[in-house]
C-alpha cells in the first residue's frame, strides 16, 4: 500500500475543493447563455448576409431593364417626333407623307406598349428594393445585439476569469510540497473520475460516491497505518480519513 503523510492526504481535500470549484467556474463560462446568443446572432446574420447578396444581384439585374426599358420608350418617342416634324413640314409625296402617317400610328401603339414594359420593371425594381432595404435593416438589427452580446460575454469572461486566476493561485498555495507520488495519483484518479479523485471517510460513508463501506474494509482502513493511503473499494478514489 503506498503511503504519504497523513497530513498531505487533508490537504489534498482542500486542493480537491479547489479543483471542482476551479471545475465549475470554467463550465459556467463554457456554458454562459450568452454565446448561445452570439452564436444564433452569427448563424442568422451570415444567412441574410447571402440573402442580400442575392437580393442585391436581383435588384441590379431589374435596375438594368428600367434602364432598358427606358431607352427603347426614349427612341420610339424620338423617332415619332422626326416623323411628326417631316409630317408638319408637308415636304415630300403624298404616298411618302401617308407612310410616315402610318408609322407616327404603328409608333404611338409601340411606345405604349414599351412603357407598359416600363412600368413593369419600375414595379418590380420597387418590390425588390424594398425586400433589399428590409434585409438589410434586419442585418443593422443583428449587428448592434451582437456588438450588445459580445460586450456581455466580454464582461462575464472578465468576471469568470478573474475568479478562476483567484482559484488557481489559491489551489496552487493548497497544493505546495503535497507528497509527489500522492499527488499524481491524485490527478490521475480525477482525470478517470469526473474531477473527484480524492474524498473524505465520513462515518462508514466515502463521500466521493456515497456508498458505505462495508464492516470488514472499515476495520481494517480504520487499523491502517495513519500514513496508508487507503482507496475507496467501490469507486477507486482516494479515501481520507475524518479531519
Ligand atoms: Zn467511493
Amino acid at each position: 500500500m503506498p503511503t504519504a503523510p497523513a497530513a498531505d492526504q487533508v490537504r489534498l481535500l482542500a486542493v480537491q475543493e479547489f479543483d471542482l470549484r476551479l471545475q465549475q467556474a470554467r463550465h459556467r463560462r463554457d456554458s454562459l447563455p450568452v454565446l448561445a446568443t452570439i452564436a444564433a446572432l452569427e448563424g442568422e446574420g451570415g444567412e441574410l448576409g447571402d440573402h442580400i447578396v442575392a437580393l442585391s444581384t436581383d435588384a441590379g439585374d431589374i435596375r438594368r431593364e428600367v434602364t432598358k426599358a427606358e431607352d427603347d420608350v426614349q427612341n420610339v418617342r424620338a423617332r415619332a417626333e422626326r416623323d411628326r416634324a417631316k409630317l408638319d413640314s408637308g415636304n415630300g409625296s403624298a404616298k411618302d407623307l401617308q407612310a410616315l402617317q402610318s408609322e407616327v400610328v404603328a409608333l404611338a401603339k409601340r411606345q405604349g406598349d414599351l412603357e407598359d414594359v416600363e412600368l413593369d420593371a419600375m414595379e418590380r425594381l420597387e418590390a425588390a428594393d424594398e425586400i433589399l432595404a428590409t434585409a438589410r435593416a434586419r442585418a443593422l438589427e443583428i449587428e448592434a445585439a451582437l456588438a450588445v452580446a459580445v460586450t456581455e460575454r466580454d464582461a462575464d469572461f472578465a468576471t469568470i476569469d478573474a475568479e478562476i486566476a483567484g482559484l488557481a493561485a489559491e489551489r496552487a498555495a493548497a497544493a505546495a510540497g503535497i507528497d509527489a507520488g500522492l499527488a499524481a495519483l491524485y490527478e490521475r484518479l480525477r482525470a478517470s473520475h469526473g474531477g473527484v479523485g480524492a474524498a473524505v471517510l465520513k462515518g462508514n460513508q466515502c463521500q466521493g460516491c456515497h456508498m458505505n463501506v462495508n464492516p470488514g474494509d472499515l476495520a481494517r482502513m480504520q487499523a491502517a497505518s495513519a500514513d496508508d493511503v487507503l482507496r475507496c473499494e467501490e469507486c477507486d478514489r482516494i479515501l481520507v480519513r475524518a479531519v
